[in-house]
């Protein structure tokens, strides 16, 4: 029995059943029919980083570690610098290499933070690292040359090429949009490629591959793909780009059926996504506030966000806007969606550890009473606080995850108002992935209530007959299966650790290319 679990980053029922409808999809209309559907709900901070993570690891945040692209951490003088995470700050174990200690093989194509690859027994190229780097993120290395060899697809297409994308993002009322659309569907069909590749030679019992593609096309082009935000027949333009959109699923339609095809109907197969998607149309200032309520002190660095950007290169010394000798909570990234609270450690700033509780209570209870002065209505309508799940006072972890009522990505740049609306909608994170199981095992036809994306690995296991380690946190949707079955749970995970001292840094150029691609994907405004 194989298994093919096929991510579709950030994709959402709420625009794939209208593709679908209207004959843009017509190959998932068929696998959503025979098969089985639910939404499938994200980590607190419905992002890339801790969602995949989370899902193919079986636990949550606070076991993996990984709650964003980057993670602050407190220098011994109290200053703060961001750095990247990758494979070496998730404390997890991978599916792939629990499926390896159960006897079996694994392939793993374009998953966030699997760089430097774990030795598995299989196949493994990591996502989000520039081509030039693309060789470190692939094991075993032979795998490398053998893609670069392949007719079919420009290796390069499967890494991150930020000067193709930058070039084509900065000319984005200029035409040049329809590039950057046509990017992402030559990276989609790349991998697409390469996983049907691997399915005939060599498949493994389980495959997983991601694309990204619809992810990026969403954070940029929301407005033209979201049928309630449609606009009239008369403004062409708008028509125009909708149409290269919909061109942009139909190559998607093309590639799941391409993948599928391989796997063959003896296959189980999964396709989920990381988190839903919707419209973004303000933003709030969360580092303003802070200030503004005496938490946080700007450093003379700091520049009101007059036009609602922030560059690379700013994000990159955005630190520096903070006095952090005279700071206590921040936000240090809008991804995060999060804020910090700066523990003093032996700086003599920041908040001791006996101070902690009622400061975070306080915060807490400031954020959830913050009114839009323009309504009065509220901003923030969730505030969790981390610390009280179990991790320590020391591990550097979100204190307070946000969650606003517009759903949207903070802002953390210096502001002249707490909150303010975006010229035109954006697309940004929903909690709300999809799930849809095919094949064999699965019930066909209908949908079952929500799961949990700690779901999804516990029936990857059981789909492969492996036994389900005792630390998962999701349980065995069996409601999604054709046949009882019952989870056999086994074992526990392997965690490892990396310590601070024995490791390096991504090299500068991958921190720029991640940067970059962060500043394009919107998460930096
Ligand atoms: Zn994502």
């Amino acid at each position: 029995m194989k298994v093919l679990m096929l991510g579709l980053d950030g994709a959402t029922f709420t625009l794939l059943d209208p593709l679908v409808r209207s004959g843009v999809m017509p190959y998932l209309g068929s696998v959503i029919e025979n098969g089985v559907r639910a939404n499938l709900m994200s980590t607190r901070n419905p992002l890339t980083p801790p969602a995949w993570t989370s899902m193919t690891t079986g636990r949550r945040p606070e076991a993996h570690g990984i709650y964003d692209f980057l993670r602050p951490v407190t220098m011994k003088d109290g200053g703060v610098f961001l750095k990247v995470n990758d494979f070496r700050d998730n404390h997890c174990e991978p599916l792939w290499s629990i499926v390896n200690r159960g006897g079996k093989r694994a392939t793993s194509l374009n998953f966030y933070g699997m760089s430097p690859p774990p030795q598995i027994d299989g196949y493994i190229i990591s996502g989000f690292v520039p081509w030039r780097h693309l060789k470190h993120g692939t094991h075993p290395k032979s795998l490398f040359d053998d893609v670069r060899a392949m007719p079919e697809f420009d290796y390069r297409d499967l890494g991150m090429d930020i000067s193709e994308e930058k070039k084509c993002v900065q000319g984005l009322h200029d035409g040049e949009h329809v590039d950057w659309i046509e990017l992402q569907d030559r990276r989609d069909t790349a991998w697409a490629q390469l996983t049907a590749h691997l399915l005939t030679t060599d498949p493994t019992e389980l495959t997983a591959v991601v694309l990204d593609g619809p992810d990026k096309v969403q954070h940029l082009f929301w407005r033209f793909v979201d049928p309630e935000l449609m606009k009239g027949d008369d403004d062409t333009w708008y028509h125009q780009i909708r149409a290269v959109c919909l061109d942009y699923y139909r190559g998607l339609d093309r590639n799941i059926q391409k993948m599928m095809e391989a796997a063959g109907p003896d296959t189980d197969v999964i396709l989920c996504s990381d988190h839903g998607f919707g419209p973004t149309t303000e933003i709030f200032y969360v580092n303003e506030w802070l200030a503004r309520a005496g938490y946080l002190t700007w450093s003379n660095a700091a520049e009101d966000d007059s036009v609602g950007q922030l560059t690379a290169d700013k994000i990159k010394d955005h630190l520096g806007m903070i006095q952090w000798q005279a700071t206590k909570a921040f936000c240090p990234t809008p991804s995060s969606n999060a804020i910090y609270i700066k523990k003093d450690l032996g700086s003599g700033n920041g908040v001791k550890e006996d101070e902690y509780l009622d400061f975070v209570l306080k915060l807490q209870r400031e954020l959830l009473e913050l009114r839009d002065p323009a309504n009065g209505e509220k901003i923030v309508l969730g505030a969790d606080l981390n610390k009280l799940r179990g991790t320590s006072f020391v591990e550097p972890c979100p204190d307070i995850t946000l969650r606003l009522r517009d759903g949207g990505f903070v802002s953390i740049l210096k502001s002249s108002e707490i909150v303010t609306q975006r010229p035109e909608p954006d697309g940004t994170h929903r909690p709300a992935g999809i799930f849809i199981g095919h094949g064999p095992s699965f019930r066909k036809g209908g949908s079952i209530e929500a799961l949990n994306l700690l779901d999804v690995a516990p029936l990857i296991l059981t789909l492969l007959d492996l036994p389900v380690p005792s630390d998962f946190e999701g349980r065995l949707p069996t409601e999604a299966l054709a046949d009882k079955r019952e989870a056999v749970t086994g074992g526990a995970t392997q965690s490892h650790h990396v310590a601070e001292e024995d490791r390096d840094e991504p090299s500068e150029e991958e921190r720029e290319a991640l940067m970059k691609q962060l500043k394009i994907l919107g998460y930096m405004d």
